[in-house]
């Protein structure tokens, strides 16, 4: 079995708590586990105390942190959340090659290259790279930084990850597990440009952007010869890959590396920088792959939303997956496929037209009727419809999630303390979720961000329960909620409503619930997780 671990944050295993902890824990009042919800929200409330008393001690409430169950990280793309002493690491034995003036990788070697081989890690190259392919030790202006994130997808690209999805998965997997997470979806390409290909030559130039037309259009891609050969393709590829994974963390060996207690699901996302054409073959072919693939539950869109192209065609484009949607809502038997799009990920300095800074998360949610936002930083300036108000009313009654990431926030839009939105958003009960966007550029881990929501926005442990309890409720992980009242964490469903919540032994009526819906089983999983960490915090 590979090492996955070496380089990155959290190496070495569940981390003792610290001595100071210990021993406020063992001073606190405890309860048993099996208590009723009632019972499971006093404990809670002693753990939240506990928690209380420890926030301030450096290292003490960071480990208290990483042992939290977290449930799921809804926000990852996959490219951007390998650690990066790993992508150095395949590119070195894959024979790829690094130029030392512009640091961007290549394969086979470009002319005034070296072997990424010939920097050994500590060399003065390596420590180079390391700062060309990440948020290493950057420490220029927020514009810079906006730049060199976005810059090093184009340097590490050609480190043929690709070629390495098994041994992607198990990384991404592996720091999931250990930072206690029983759930990630994933976003990536996953071949879609072949629907954009397709795309590109069934569109006209005169070609009306109406319902009627990209239906059309989408039924002549789909019959396009390339089409079905591509989408068993990446089936295929897909299978692969997870299978890899399971194998590489060693899932079936005695020593099952974290990562293996992690279900993972997927998103196509389409590229914005693309045109609508472009965009929308990916999509379509999103949706196709969504019905021969069981993880891959959503679409999605990502590169800069203040791309010229995303800002050109951002109307278009919502309209097109409006009507992809209702396409796929429309016929009995279809998978379902869930749609979460980044929206609102902008600051005044880089949108030349201001105007974008008043519609993208409106219009997200009332045209392509998004049920997650990514980022949604910009919410408060919206004006469209009836206001910033209206909106967080709306994304609050239509149980519209908002995938959270405080790291990218800060890093690239400035977006930290009083100035970013998550206050706002809980103030207003729109369901929030903590997630990581690329925690391998930004050299963290989604305990970090559980961090961040402790010293940057104030959260206490109640508030972190909760998010990590909305990040499984709003999954598109197949099924059924645990819950009764949808964001509300108080009772569960009639079925397992007589059982000790999160039990390992759910009576019958229960156990056929979890079984035929893996969103709630999940659920439960993670309320299994809270009664053990709440027990042995006050034990
Ligand atoms: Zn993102």
């Amino acid at each position: 079995m590979k090492e996955f671990c070496s380089g990155a944050p959290r190496c070495g295993g569940t981390p003792k708590v610290a001595a100071g902890l210990a021993a406020l824990l063992l001073s606190s009042a405890a309860c048993s586990p099996g208590d009723d919800v009632d019972g499971v929200e006093r404990r809670e409330s002693h753990v939240a105390d506990v928690f209380d008393s420890i926030r301030t001690q450096a290292g003490t409430f960071e480990d208290f942190l990483l042992l939290m169950p977290k449930g799921g990280d809804l926000h990852s793309h996959t490219s951007g959340a390998i650690v990066t002493e790993k992508l150095i690491q395949w590119g070195s034995e894959d024979g790829a090659c690094v130029n030392t003036t512009t640091f961007a990788a290549s394969n086979p070697c470009a002319a005034n290259t070296v072997p990424l081989s010939s920097a050994p890690p500590g060399s003065a190259l390596y420590n180079q790279v390391l700062g060309a392919w990440s948020m290493e030790g950057f420490g220029g202006p927020l514009l810079a930084a906006h730049q060199h994130f976005f810059d090093t997808f184009g340097k590490f690209g050609a480190i043929q990850i690709n070629d390495r999805n098994d041994d992607s998965y198990a990384n991404v997997m592996s720091a999931a597990g250990r930072n206690n997470q029983i759930y990630i979806e994933l976003l990536q390409g996953f071949g879609s440009g072949a629907g954009a290909a397709i795309a590109n030559t069934v569109f006209q130039p005169t070609d009306a952007w109406d319902q009627t037309t990209l239906l059309a259009r989408r039924q002549q891609i789909i019959a396009h010869p390339n089409f079905a050969p591509a989408i068993a393709a990446q089936a295929a590829s897909i299978a692969a890959t997870f299978s890899g994974a399971r194998q590489l963390l060693g899932c079936a060996t005695s020593s099952p590396d974290p990562g293996c207690n992690v279900e993972v699901r997927l998103q196509v996302a389409a590229n914005r920088t693309g045109t609508r054409v472009a965009v929308f073959g990916q999509w379509v072919f999103a949706y196709e792959l969504a019905q021969v693939v069981p993880e891959m539950v959503g679409v999605n869109l990502v590169s800069p939303e203040e791309h010229p192209n995303s800002l050109q065609f951002y109307n278009d484009e919502m309209f097109a997956l409006g009507v992809l949607g209702d396409a796929n809502r429309g016929v009995v038997g279809r998978n379902p496929v869930h749609v979460s799009l980044h929206a609102g990920e902008l600051i005044p300095s880089v949108v030349p037209d201001p105007s974008h800074l008043t519609f993208h998360i409106r219009r997200a949610v009332d045209v392509a009727k998004a049920e997650r936002i990514g980022h949604g930083v910009d919410v408060l300036g919206e004006t469209d419809g009836d206001g910033a108000a209206a909106l967080l009313r709306k994304m609050s009654d239509d149980h519209v999630m908002v995938e959270i990431c405080l790291t990218s926030n800060r890093v690239l839009l400035d977006a930290a303390g009083d100035d970013h939105p998550l206050a706002r958003y809980r103030q207003d009960k729109v369901p929030v979720a903590l997630a990581t966007d690329d925690q391998g550029i930004f050299r963290g881990d989604i305990t970090d961000e559980y961090v961040a929501a402790v010293v940057d926005q104030g959260l206490g442990y109640r508030e972190l329960k909760e998010m990590a309890r909305a990040s499984l409720e709003h999954a598109f992980a197949q099924g059924e909620s645990l819950w009764k009242e949808r964001d509300k964490f108080k009772r569960t469903v009639d079925a397992c409503h007589h059982d000790e919540l999160g039990s390992a032994t759910p009576s019958m009526g229960c156990s056929s619930f979890l079984a035929d819906n893996k969103r709630a089983a999940l659920q439960w999983k993670l309320e299994r997780q809270f009664a053990d960490f709440e027990v042995k915090t006050l034990r």
